[in-house]
């Protein structure tokens, strides 16, 4: 299986991947894709790697490892309001193993079907097992929702339950205890997230700002403060209690969804006048919607328990270089 025969039979096969339709112009096979352009809209781009061993433990499915690698991309389009379009694929591969490569590619393949996103090209090379994948999407000129648009007084409400994806690979690591059905309810979160992009163009024109949570609530709640200069009051509770579980310490969890991530659901901020739009118009077939707190003037993050106990929450995530001086 040699470089160019492994593009072909797992990456380029139509209808996954022709060179008509959805505005492309030349797909696969050239030097670089060739894409309409539309007016009218604003271009969304975005790139995220995952690194075996680093963002997926090794024993990751290849299904899963190729489901992740487009649902973290999809999530930043999400987050932005925007729809997702095209991409391309830069594969570092450790050997052309025929059976990893169909897994990975049918994962990969299929979720792009589901959002009608279109593989354009990409690299192939051989080296540590390493995903690059590219975005792009569109967006009506002038309405991505960016971090900075929160003003005291927003509503800040989160998608799904946070700290599911956390949990997973605590109890992958051996360090907590799941019954067999959160362990198997959870692990489908962590490595089959769902990007929320039917949620996301029902948000568009009613969010200051949002971002889709990679880091861990708190880091990512933290971005946003940043960007628009505020400050937050989150309840405890409201988060924790989308997370019912007998098993596990209600400190685990809390620390799961505050500093866990990998969950990609978004968190988003709601000025006063949208709420009743937002909260009558949320769709059944979207993901469970949960208030969790209100902007307010200044910086930093507080959080109430039910005993009213407020406490400073430092917004720390994961982060690369953390160890680094
Ligand atoms: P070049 O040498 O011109 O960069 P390559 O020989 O690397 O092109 O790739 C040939 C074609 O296959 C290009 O259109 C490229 O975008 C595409 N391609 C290479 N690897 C992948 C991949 N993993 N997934 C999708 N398309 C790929
Ligand atoms: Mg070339």
């Amino acid at each position: 299986l040699d470089e160019f025969s492994l593009i072909k039979q797992f990456f380029s096969a139509p209808p996954d991947t022709s060179s008509t339709g959805n505005g492309v112009l030349v797909g696969i096979g050239d030097d670089a894709a060739v894409i309409h352009s539309e007016a009218g809209k604003d271009l969304l781009i975005t790139t995220d790697t995952l690194i075996s061993g680093t963002h997926f433990p090794e024993q990751t499915s290849a299904v899963a490892v190729g489901h992740k690698a487009l649902a973290v991309n999809l999530s930043d389009i999400a987050a932005m309001g925007g729809q997702p379009r095209w991409f391309t694929l830069a594969l570092s591969l450790p050997s052309a193993d025929a059976d990893w490569l169909g897994k990975f590619s049918d994962g990969l393949l299929s979720l792009a079907r589901q959002h009608a996103v279109t593989l354009v090209g990409g690299d192939t090379t051989r080296g540590p097992l390493s995903i690059t994948i590219s975005v792009i999407g569109t967006v009506s000129a002038g309405e991505a929702v960016k971090r900075s648009g929160a003003q005291p007084g927003d509503a800040i409400f989160v998608t799904g339950s946070p700290g599911m994806a956390a949990l997973a690979l605590a109890e992958l690591e051996g360090k907590i205890k799941l019954t067999d059905t959160e362990k198997s309810d959870f692990r489908r979160k962590l490595e089959f997230p769902r990007p929320r992009l039917l949620e996301s163009q029902f948000l568009r024109p009613l969010v200051s700002s949002m971002i889709d949570i990679s880091d861990g609530l708190a880091a990512d709640l933290g971005h946003i403060l940043a960007a628009s200069d505020c400050a937050a009051i989150i309840e405890q509770d409201s988060f924790s209690d989308c997370l019912r579980s007998s098993t596990i310490p209600r400190g685990s969890i809390v620390n799961a969804a505050l500093y866990g991530g990998d969950d990609y659901e978004l968190l988003f901020t709601v000025p006063e006048k949208h709420l009743s739009t937002l909260e009558r118009g949320w769709q059944k077939e979207f993901t469970t919607l949960t208030r969790i707190g209100e902007v307010m003037e200044g910086g930093g993050i507080k959080m109430t328990d039910t005993s009213g106990i407020d406490m400073n929450i430092t917004p720390h995530g994961y982060n690369h270089f953390n160890d680094q001086r």
